[in-house]
C-alpha cells in the first residue's frame, strides 16, 4: 500500500504497495499459512520477511499508505449507494467520513501532515484518484458479489492459502472476476507478472476453494488511470501453486537456519526497517526464541490428582 512509483511498488507495513491486506486476523489457521503479500515480502528480500513476521516490528503509517487505506475504504463504501448515486461527487463525499473513521481506528495517523495545507493537498490527490476510477468502470452497472472478501484455502501440501481480495464480481453466467485496486502506478511490463503474482495467488485460492478457475483478474491503478486484465489458466494456477509451495519450503528453510538474508534493492528506499538492516550499517535485533511445541495431548492437566 503506497504509491508514487512506476514499478514494483514500495513495500508497506502491509507488505505491498496498496492496503490489500488488513491486519493478521487472530483466526490464523494452525498449520502454515502464507498471504501473498507476505510471499512478496520473502521474495522481496528475506531480512524484510523476518522483521514483518518473525519479529513482527511496527511500521508507522506515511501519506501514501495512509492514502491507499482511504482510497479502498471509499471505494469499498461507495457500492453501499444505490447505482444511480455512485458518481464521482458521491465518492468525494465520502472520503472526510471515511478518514474520520480511520483516524478513529489508529491515531497515529492524525500526526501524519506538518499542516492543514499539506493534508488539504494529500486529500485532493486521494480525490483525484477516485475521478480516475470513474474514467476506468461505472460502477452503477457493476453489483459486487463480494468486497474485501478473505479467502482461505488449504493446499493438498498442508499449506493454506490466505488472503482479502478487494472485489469479487460473479456473473449470472458464473464467471469470476478478481479485482483489485492500486493506487500506485501501472508497473512497467517487465514488472507486470509480479503484479498479477497476487492475483493469480488469489485466483489459486478460489479454485481450490470453489472448482473454478476465475475468468478474469483486474488490477485497477488509480494514480494513473490503467487497467491491467489477465484470464488465467489451469496450467498458469498450477505453476503459482508450485510456486508458492517452493516459497513456503524456502521460508521454512530460512526460520529453521535463522537464516534471513537481506537482498538489497531499489525498494530499500520505502524500507521501513533500513536503521536495522545490516546493508545500511544496521544490527537486526537477536531473534525471538521459537514458540514452545504444544505439549502431548496426555500430559495436559485434566483436574483430577494422578492416580
Ligand atoms: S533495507 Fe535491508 S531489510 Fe529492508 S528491504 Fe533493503 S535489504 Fe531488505
Amino acid at each position: 500500500m503506497s504509491d508514487t512509483l512506476a514499478e514494483p511498488a514500495p513495500p508497506t507495513a502491509a507488505g505491498s504497495a496498496e492496503p490489500d491486506q488488513p491486519a493478521e486476523q487472530p483466526d490464523q489457521p494452525a498449520g502454515p499459512s502464507l498471504s501473498p503479500s507476505r510471499a512478496t515480502d520473502f521474495m522481496t528480500c528475506p531480512l524484510l520477511y523476518r522483521f514483518r513476521v518473525v519479529d513482527r516490528l511496527p511500521e508507522l503509517p506515511n501519506p501514501a499508505t495512509a492514502r491507499g487505506t482511504l482510497v479502498h475504504a471509499v471505494l469499498e463504501r461507495l457500492f453501499d449507494e444505490p447505482p444511480g448515486s455512485r458518481t464521482p461527487a458521491a465518492a468525494r463525499t465520502l472520503l472526510p467520513g471515511q478518514w474520520d473513521r480511520l483516524v478513529a481506528e489508529v491515531p497515529a495517523l492524525a500526526e501524519l501532515f506538518a499542516d492543514a495545507t499539506e493534508q488539504a493537498a494529500w486529500f485532493e490527490e486521494a480525490a483525484r484518484m477516485l475521478d480516475r476510477y470513474f474514467t476506468l468502470e461505472d460502477p452503477s452497472r457493476i453489483e459486487p458479489s463480494y468486497r474485501e472478501m478473505s479467502v482461505r484455502a488449504l493446499l493438498a501440501s498442508g499449506l493454506t492459502l490466505r488472503g482479502y481480495i478487494d472485489r469479487l464480481d460473479i456473473a449470472p453466467t458464473g464467471e469470476i472476476r478478481i479485482v483489485d485496486y492500486k493506487t500506485g502506478l501501472a508497473p512497467r511490463e517487465e514488472y507486470e507478472a509480479r503484479a498479477l503474482f497476487q492475483m493469480k495467488f488469489y485466483a489459486l485460492a478460489l479454485w481450490r476453494t470453489r472448482g473454478t478457475i476465475p475468468r478474469l483478474l483486474q488490477l485497477i491503478y488509480l494514480g494513473n488511470g490503467e487497467l491491467v486484465r489477465y484470464a488465467p489458466d489451469e496450467a498458469d494456477l498450477l505453476a503459482t501453486e508450485r510456486k508458492v509451495n517452493a516459497l513456503w519450503q524456502a521460508i521454512d528453510r530460512a526460520t529453521s537456519a535463522g537464516d534471513w538474508r537481506p537482498r538489497p534493492s531499489r525498494l530499500c528506499e520505502w524500507c521501513s526497517y533500513r536503521s536495522l538492516c545490516p546493508v545500511y550499517g544496521g544490527t537486526p535485533p537477536p531473534l525471538p526464541p521459537p514458540p514452545l511445541p504444544a505439549p502431548p495431548a496426555d500430559a495436559l492437566p485434566t483436574g483430577a490428582p494422578p492416580a
